[in-house]
């Protein structure tokens, strides 16, 4: 069957770095695991050798009846459901019935934005997520230049992203024009709904225009009071940009907008 470009279908085919995902994943026999996109299911093969309980989300119709057929026992012993529907449709909490789980999966690019959108900003959000990414997205998210953006801030607010490995292009089939990596998030437990909001509010006013200095962007959406109480809350220096600016840093700074 010819992979579907229109999909992001780049299957990885290289034993080691599925097995690093799965060792990423922490997985044990008792974790219940969503994967996202199994495709001809060599991932999905290696999460279901540790035991654990597995549900597949697969847009791709045609490739139902194959793994149906691959994984006919382990469907059969309750160990495995696979679930033909856009990820993005998908409601976590119904399909794990408000279980915990973990996400492990080699995503399709053009969706791996609003992948880590959606799960990170629902009410029943993953314990862990490993993911495929482009390489320079996971660098993205991890700040590897020191330099922060809205995605990797928002990946920070809700959990601690960690570098795992590159995955070369030539490891997939058919091969992407860039290399991947492998980035685990480890998502933390309590959010308050109400510094989220505030949290996001800002860094989006914060990053609006990106030459501008961060306090020209800031007076656009607030009073010249509340951006001078974070200035001086933070000690920070007048001219300084957005991208400056750490997790931490910004969490302090949201706060004194609740
Ligand atoms: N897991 C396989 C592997 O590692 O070789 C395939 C990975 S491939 C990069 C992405 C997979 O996601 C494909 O099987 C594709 O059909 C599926 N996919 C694409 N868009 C999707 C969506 N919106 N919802 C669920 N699956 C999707």
């Amino acid at each position: 069957m010819k992979a579907k470009k229109s999909l992001g279908q780049n299957f990885l085919k290289v034993e080691k770095y599925l097995n690093k995902m799965v060792e990423a994943g922490e997985l044990t026999s008792t974790d219940l695991v969503i994967e996202i996109g199994p495709g001809h299911g060599d991932l999905t093969e290696k999460i279901l050798l540790t035991g654990t309980t597995l549900i597949c989300i697969e847009k791709d119709r045609e490739l139902i009846p194959l793994l149906e057929e691959k994984f006919h026992n382990h469907i059969k012993e309750g160990k495995l459901q696979i679930i033909e529907k856009d990820v993005l449709e998908t409601d976590p909490y119904e399909i794990t019935k408000g279980k915990p789980y973990k996400i492990v999966a080699n995503i399709p690019f053009y969706i791996t934005g609003a992948i880590i959108e959606k799960f990170l900003s629902e009410k029943h959000r993953p314990e862990k997520m490993v993911l495929v990414t482009q390489k320079e997205v996971a660098e993205r998210i991890v700040e590897k230049d020191g330099k922060s953006s809205i995605l990797s801030l928002s990946v920070k607010f809700f959990g601690e992203p960690k570098f795992v490995t590159i995955i070369p292009k030539g490891a997939f089939v058919p091969s992407p024009k860039v290399d991947s990596a492998i980035v685990l998030i480890n998502v933390s437990e309590n959010i308050n709904k109400n510094l989220e909001k505030k949290f996001f509010d800002l860094i989006h006013a914060a990053f609006a225009h990106k030459r501008k200095q961060m306090r020209s962007n800031l007076v656009i959406r607030y009073s010249e009071n509340k951006v001078n109480v974070i200035f001086q809350k933070l000690d920070l220096d007048p001219k300084i940009r957005a991208e400056k600016i750490k997790i931490a840093q910004w969490v302090e700074a949201a706060k004194t907008l609740l």
